[in-house]
C-alpha cells in the first residue's frame, strides 16, 4: 500500500502526541465522541432540512466496542462520514496551521492544553494507540474508504466496503509501559467511567456492551455471564439542565469538551429566558486570550442552536466586538433551522437575544470586578485592551457601557485602579484626572513632568498601552472630572503667589524665550517657563490635541499619518540652568545657542524620541567640555 506523508506541521504535532507527556491522555475518548456527535449533527441537520431524506431517529447512536484480545477500541457513528478527499484533507493536515512553534513552547513550559486550543482532537488518539484505522462512508457515496496510520511516518488510504453511512474509528491500544497503564482503557468499567465523565451531555446515546450476570434459571447461586448493550450517558445537553443540578466542574468540563479554550474559565453564566423570546444560553469568561486573539484571524461568536440542533458554529451577531472574548452557546426554540447567515444579520429575535447577552456579560464582569478582584485583574490582563479598543471604536459610541469596566495602572500603590476608585480618593481641590504616558511603568515614574503633581499628593494614571490615551481622549471626562495629561499646558495647579512670580519672570526674560525659540525655529511650537518641573531643568509640554505619545504611535502605523504634536519646550526657571542661559544671553555668547540645542535634545531623550542630528548632538557635548 502506498504511504502518504502527513503535511509537515501535522507530522510535528503527531510526534508531540505520540511522545506526549500529557497527563490527560484519557481525553482522547472525549475528542472522538465529540467528532462522532458533530458528524451526526450534520447528518441530522441534513435530514431535517432536506425533505426527501427519511431518517430514523433511533439510528443516531455512538457505539463503543472493546476487544480485549486484539487490544482495540472501536468508536462507530452514523454521522455524515468522510469522502476519500475529506479523509485525506481532514486527517492528513491539521486545520489551523502556522501555530506550531507556539505549541511546542507552551507544552514544554506550561503544559497548556494544546489539544483544546488548536482543535487537533483526532490526533489525540495517538496518545493511547500505536495504530489508528478510520473506515468511513460519506453520505451520498457508493464507496467507503479505509485510512490507516501508525503515526508520524505517514498513512495509507484505500477504497473498501462498508454497509452504512458513517465512520468507525479503530484504536489499537499501546502496550503497558512502566509509567502508563494502557490496559485501563480496555477495561469496560474504566472506559465507561471516562465516557460518563467527559461526554455525559452528548445528545446521542453512547452505547457500550457491559458484562451482566444473571441467575441461571432454576438456580439460586449459579450465574449466566453475558453482555448487554447499555446507554452510558444521560444525554440531556447541559444548557437544558437545571442550574441547581450542575456543579462548577460540569461547566468546566463542558468548556473543555467544546474546545472553547485551553484555560479554565474565570466565570460562567447560565441563562434561561422565558417570555416573548425563549432561549437558553451558557456564557463563559475565559482567563487567557487565545494566541490569535489580537490578530485579524480571530473570529468571535457564540454557537447557535435551534431547539437543540446546532445551526452555526460561530454566530458573530451574538457578540459585540468589545466582548468578543466571550465563549459559549445560545439555544432558542424560536429560531428557524433553515436560517441563513444573511438572514441572521437581520433577524429580530437574534437582535433581542444579543442585546440581552450583552447586558448579561456586563453584569457578570461588574460582579467579578466587585467580588473577585484578583480574577477580574487576570481577566483584565488578557482582555482589557479589547475593552479599551471598544471605548475608542466607532467614535466612542459604546463608551458608556464600558467605562466602569476599565482599569489603569497608577502612581498609587502600583496597582490597577478603576476610574471610580480614582475619583473616590481625589483630594477635594484636585481639578483633573491626571495621566502620564510612556513605554513602561518604570519610564513613566521618572518623567520630570510628574514632579509637582506627585508632590501635591495627586494620583496619576500611568498609561502604557498604545490605545490608552486614545481611549481617554474619547472619554474626555469621568464623573465631571476631565482627563489631563501631565504634559498639558494647563494643569490646574497654579497657586497665585507662584503665578505672579512666574509672570514677572516671563516679563523680565521675554527676549530670552523668544531667542531660544528662534534658535530652535519650527522644531518647537513655543518656549516657556515651566510650572510643573521640580528637579529637572527641562521637559516638553503639549499644546493642542495630539500628544507626543500619540505622534509616536500614529507615525508607526502602516501608511503612517504624518501628524505632529505641538511641542512646547519648558524651562525650569528655578534650576541653575536658567542662570546659565541668562548669563550667556547677557554676554551675547555662542553658548546660548549651544545650551538651547542641548536642552532641546534632552527633552527629546526624556520623551523617548530620537535625536534628530546625533552627530551635532555629540559635537555639542564635546564643545561643552572644553
Ligand atoms: P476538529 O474536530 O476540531 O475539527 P479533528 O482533528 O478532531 O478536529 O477532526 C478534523 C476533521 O475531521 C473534523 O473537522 C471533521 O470534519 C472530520 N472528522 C473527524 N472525525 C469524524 C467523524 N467521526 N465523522 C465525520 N467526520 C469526522
Amino acid at each position: 500500500m502506498a504511504k502518504k506523508q502527513f503535511k509537515s506541521e501535522s507530522k510535528r504535532l503527531l510526534d508531540l502526541m505520540i511522545h506526549s507527556i500529557y497527563t490527560h491522555k484519557e481525553i482522547f475518548i472525549r475528542e472522538l465522541i465529540s467528532n462522532a456527535s458533530d458528524a451526526m449533527d450534520k447528518m441530522y441537520y441534513k435530514a431535517l432540512t432536506t425533505d426527501e431524506l427519511n431518517f430514523n431517529k433511533d439510528d443516531y447512536k455512538i457505539k463503543i466496542i472493546i476487544d480485549k484480545d486484539n487490544r482495540t477500541i472501536t468508536i462507530s457513528d452514523k454521522g455524515i462520514g468522510m469522502t476519500k478527499e475529506e479523509l485525506d484533507k481532514n486527517l492528513g493536515t491539521i486545520a489551523k496551521s502556522g501555530s506550531l512553534n507556539f505549541k511546542e513552547e507552551n507544552v514544554a513550559q506550561e503544559g497548556y492544553d494544546i489539544i483544546g486550543q488548536f482543535g487537533v482532537g483526532f490526533y489525540s488518539s495517538f496518545m493511547v494507540a500505536d495504530e489508528v484505522t478510520v473506515i468511513s462512508k460519506a453520505f451520498g457515496e457508493e464507496d467507503a474508504n479505509i485510512w490507516t496510520s501508525k503515526g508520524a511516518d505517514g498513512y495509507s488510504l484505500e477504497v473498501c466496503t462498508k454497509d452504512t453511512v458513517g465512520t468507525d474509528i479503530v484504536l489499537k491500544i499501546k502496550d503497558n509501559t512502566p509509567d502508563e497503564n494502557y490496559d485501563n482503557y480496555l477495561n469496560t468499567y474504566s472506559l465507561k467511567a471516562l465516557v460518563k465523565k467527559y461526554s455525559d451531555f452528548i445528545r446521542y446515546p453512547i452505547i457500550m456492551e457491559m458484562p451482566v450476570s444473571k441467575l441461571k434459571e432454576g438456580s439460586k447461586d449459579e450465574f449466566d455471564e453475558s453482555v448487554e448493550e447499555q446507554t452510558v450517558n444521560s444525554m440531556v445537553p447541559i444548557w437544558r439542565k437545571n442550574k441547581n443540578e450542575l456543579k462548577d466542574e460540569d461547566y468546566e468540563n463542558f468548556y473543555s469538551e467544546k474546545h472553547y479554550g485551553f484555560d479554565k474559565p474565570l466565570r460562567h453564566s447560565h441563562i434561561s429566558v422565558e417570555g416573548a423570546i425563549r432561549y437558553n444560553a451558557i456564557l463563559y469568561i475565559p482567563e487567557k486570550a487565545p494566541y490569535d486573539y489580537y490578530t485579524k484571524d480571530f473570529e468571535k461568536g457564540l454557537e447557535l442552536y435551534s431547539n437543540g440542533v446546532l445551526i452555526m458554529h460561530r454566530a458573530p451577531e451574538l457578540l459585540p466586538d468589545y466582548f468578543s472574548f466571550v465563549k459559549g452557546l445560545v439555544d432558542s426554540e424560536d429560531l428557524s433551522l433553515n436560517i441563513s447567515r444573511e438572514m441572521l444579520q437581520h433577524d429580530r429575535q437574534l437582535k433581542l437575544i444579543s442585546k440581552n447577552i450583552e447586558k448579561q456579560i456586563k453584569k457578570e464582569l461588574l460582579s467579578l470586578l466587585k467580588n473577585d478582584r484578583e480574577n477580574y485583574e487576570k481577566f483584565y490582563n488578557s482582555f482589557g485592551r479589547q475593552l479599551k479598543y471598544g471605548v475608542y471604536a466607532e467614535y466612542g459610541m459604546n463608551k458608556e457601557i464600558l467605562t466602569d469596566l476599565l482599569l489603569f495602572h497608577s502612581s498609587k500603590e502600583k496597582k490597577l485602579v478603576s476610574l471610580d476608585e480614582y475619583v473616590g480618593r481625589m483630594p477635594e481641590e484636585q481639578q483633573y484626572i491626571y495621566y502620564a504616558t510612556g513605554e513602561s511603568l518604570e519610564k513613566i515614574e521618572k518623567l520630570p513632568q510628574t514632579g509637582q503633581l506627585l508632590d501635591r499628593g495627586y494620583e496619576i494614571l500611568y498609561l502604557i498601552d498604545d490605545i490608552d490615551e486614545f481611549a481617554l481622549k474619547i472619554l474626555s471626562s469621568y464623573k465631571e472630572k476631565e482627563f489631563r495629561s501631565v504634559s498639558s499646558n494647563d494643569l490646574g495647579i497654579e497657586d497665585l503667589d507662584k503665578k505672579e512670580e512666574l509672570e514677572e519672570e516671563i516679563e523680565k526674560n521675554k527676549d530670552l524665550f523668544v531667542r531660544m525659540k528662534s534658535v530652535l525655529e519650527d522644531k518647537v511650537f513655543d518656549v516657556r517657563p515651566s510650572k510643573r518641573l521640580k528637579r529637572h531643568p527641562v521637559c516638553f509640554a503639549n499644546d493642542g490635541d495630539i500628544s507626543i505619545e500619540m505622534e509616536k504611535i500614529l507615525s508607526q502605523m502602516p501608511n503612517g499619518q504624518q501628524v505632529k504634536a505641538d511641542k512646547v519646550l519648558e524651562i525650569n526657571i528655578e534650576h541653575r540652568v536658567f542662570e546659565a542661559l541668562k548669563s550667556a544671553m547677557k554676554d551675547n555668547s555662542d553658548d546660548f545657542a549651544l545650551y538651547t540645542k542641548l536642552l532641546y535634545d534632552q527633552a527629546r531623550l526624556i520623551e523617548g524620541l530620537s535625536i534628530e542630528d546625533p552627530v551635532e548632538f555629540a559635537d555639542n557635548i564635546w564643545k561643552l567640555m572644553k
